[in-house]
């Protein structure tokens, strides 16, 4: 009988300690980050913002990897990674062939997150439009503002204080953000001037799962990419991890 108990209790405590973690694992997640603009006010940032983000990444576990080159997004390439980060990737930079790369990439339900001046490259390209639900419309001067959560989801609040000020490119939207969205962070108009949204969202994912798209229009300094302890950097690092988490962890929408 004392065997039998023992045995019970054994069985209880190996199925607990199977639980996943709340906190998924960056362990063997491959990112690939790429950027490439032709706008004269992001060329020179993307480079240093491409290194910053890799080596955070790799810091935390990932292993990532930077690229400027356009083979980058073949399927073939990117057939070995689990979440691509684009990083100010202009209008009329990417072919159709990347473009499919890119939508087939997300159809396996890997993540796509797109920083800042991404936005512009939904201006020719429908499918990326509809992922981020909106386009850019223009930003007032570069100037401090706060940011806030707008979300007790897990992978954004981790390591985030629930306001923080950053200085930066506070882009205003030509439409709402709509309800297939969800809105995790925004940008306290009062802070600053120039904005025209009102409740204005700064960050947000798409809640349908099988698109796994995050977008934020923060980001335009490279001197945001170098703190790597700084919330911008955290904030970024929490949606790779989101992006490249299981959906068993995180839930499914099916
Ligand atoms: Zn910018």
């Amino acid at each position: 009988m004392k065997i039998f108990v023992l045995c019970i209790l054994y069985l209880l405590l190996t199925a607990c300690s199977t639980v996943p973690h709340r906190i998924p694992s960056s362990k063997q997640k491959r990112l690939l980050v790429f950027g490439k603009s032709n706008r004269p006010a992001h060329m020179h940032i993307v480079p240093g913002a491409i290194t910053h983000l890799v080596r955070h990444f790799q810091q935390n576990g990932f292993e990532a990897v930077g690229s400027q080159e356009l083979i980058s997004l073949t399927k073939e390439s990117l057939s070995s990674f689990d979440g691509i980060v684009f990083v100010d990737v202009s209008n009329g930079i990417l072919n159709d062939e990347h473009k499919n790369a890119v939508e087939e990439f997300v159809s396996q339900r890997k993540g796509l997150l797109l920083i800042h001046a991404s936005i512009a490259a939904g201006n020719d390209w429908r499918w990326l439009k509809e992922m981020i639900g909106t386009s850019f419309l223009d930003h007032p001067p570069i100037q401090q503002a706060k940011v806030s959560l707008t979300t007790n989801d897990q992978h954004t609040v981790i390591r985030l204080p629930d306001v923080w000020s950053q200085s930066d490119e506070w882009y205003n939207f030509t439409s709402k953000i709509g309800d297939d969205f969800s809105i995790l962070a925004t940008v306290d108009e009062s802070s600053y001037l120039g904005g025209k949204m009102g409740n204005h969202p700064i960050t947000w994912s798409r809640k349908d799962l099988k698109q796994k798209v995050w977008f934020t229009a923060m980001g335009h300094e490279e001197s945001l990419y170098a703190e790597y302890e700084a919330p911008f950097m955290k904030h970024i690092l929490n949606a790779a991890l989101w992006a490249t988490s299981s959906f068993e962890q995180q839930g499914t929408t099916d």
